[in-house]
């Protein structure tokens, strides 16, 4: 997509930092790291979303998410620990809609976290059986 600006980026249409690419993926700097050495893995093909991705391409991100992550870990980066985040949807925080995975090298007390609801806790098994139903019910009409 023309407006796109990833699409840009993974042609080359605009400057980046690029670490790794190959036929399916193209992983690159962010331009405003959460934390030193923070990458993002874009898939070549514009995928607005999860459910637009093509399933070899989602294979790939997270095959190169592993990728990255190995090499954080071997480089002379702090990294003492790894996250990897996708945002799929505005409400989950996607602010770029092509999708991709960020890399996030950590350690501790680097300031970077995850906020849990503070409502969060162990719930009774009636319950998780009756989600899960739900999510098995929409498992095999939303399956590709
Ligand atoms: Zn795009």
């Amino acid at each position: 997509m023309a407006d796109c600006v990833f699409c840009r980026l993974v042609s080359g249409q605009a400057e980046v930092s690029v670490v790794y690419e190959d036929e399916r993926t193209v992983t690159f700097m962010d331009i405003e790291p959460f934390v030193r050495g923070h990458v993002i893995v874009v898939p070549r093909c514009h995928a607005e979303c999860l459910a637009d991705l093509d399933v070899e391409d989602g294979a790939q991100l997270f095959r190169v998410g592993q990728l990255a992550a190995a090499a954080l870990r071997a480089s002379d980066l702090r990294c003492e620990g790894v996250n990897f985040l996708l945002a799929d949807g505005a409400a989950a925080g996607q602010d770029v809609f092509h999708t991709h995975l960020h890399v996030f090298p950590r350690h501790q007390g680097d300031g970077f976290g995850v906020q849990v609801s503070p409502s969060s806790s162990v719930r009774p098994r009636d319950e998780l059986d009756q989600t899960a139903g739900a999510l098995k019910r929409a498992w095999s009409t939303s399956s590709r």
